[in-house]
């Protein structure tokens, strides 16, 4: 009998999908057998790019990795997480500033959905500095985020901004 496949949800905003990103979800396939990104559609926040735009982007970039799937969600993250068959919850840590909040949602994750794990995972040491919202600034003003963001990315960024 086979065991039964192990899924996990990696969620975020993923405005856009950085190269800090790729790290951990690549890191993630090694242990599950499936890894589910989910974007989150958070009406609070003004994105630069559309919930379309971001699922769009995450699937081109991973489009030959069958165990990674993307989708949206809306609402409880444990809620979705179960509909999802997931044991885990992945959640990449940088610094040190990343910690108290994770380890907040982790708790009430926790409390919420005893039977899911929040399984944390370190990029790769030069990725611990870079985020979203960096890589917006970096593109906006016409820097070069080559080295931070996968081609598609970088491509999506140009047209955005016109740079
Ligand atoms: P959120 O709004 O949930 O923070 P993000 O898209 O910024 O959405 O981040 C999603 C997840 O990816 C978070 O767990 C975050 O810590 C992780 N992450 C973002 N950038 C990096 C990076 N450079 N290295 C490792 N993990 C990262």
């Amino acid at each position: 009998m086979s065991p039964t496949p192990r899924t996990a949800v990696f969620p975020g905003s993923f405005d856009p999908l950085t190269n800090g990103h790729v790290d951990i979800i690549v890191r993630a396939t090694r242990l599950f057998d499936r890894v589910v990104v989910a974007v989150a559609m958070n009406a609070e926040k003004t994105p630069l790019f559309s919930i379309d735009e971001r699922v769009g982007l995450i699937r081109e970039v991973f489009r030959d990795h069958l165990s990674v799937q993307v989708d949206t969600f809306n609402g409880l993250l444990v809620e979705y997480a179960r509909q999802q068959g997931a044991s885990a919850l992945i959640r990449g840590l940088r610094a040190v500033s990343d910690f108290e909040y994770e380890f907040q949602m982790a708790l009430m994750n926790r409390n919420l959905a005893p039977g899911i794990e929040t399984v944390f995972l370190v990029p790769a040491f030069d990725l611990t500095y870079l985020s979203s919202s960096l890589v917006r600034e970096v593109a906006r003003f016409g820097g070069d985020v080559s080295q931070l963001v996968h081609p598609k990315v970088q491509q999506a960024l140009k047209r955005k901004f016109g740079t």
